[in-house]
């Protein structure tokens, strides 16, 4: 399956629905990024709030 690879949104994150699963890359066109932190001071802090579990 090589879904619309987003050649700007790299990510190894498979158990995510948005992902080519073949290359690592992001299908949609856009993501949302967001923290659940109130000071975020390193990347762990940030997450992609555009993650949606795959389905197997
Ligand atoms: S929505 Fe976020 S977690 Fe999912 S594939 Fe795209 S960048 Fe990765």
């Amino acid at each position: 399956m090589n879904r619309n690879a987003n050649k700007c949104i790299k990510c190894d994150v498979v158990q995510c629905k948005n992902h080519c699963q073949d290359v690592d890359y992001c299908a949609l066109d856009v993501i949302k990024i967001g923290t659940h932190e109130d000071d975020p001071k390193i990347c762990q802090c940030t997450d992609c709030e555009s993650f949606e579990k795959r389905e197997l």
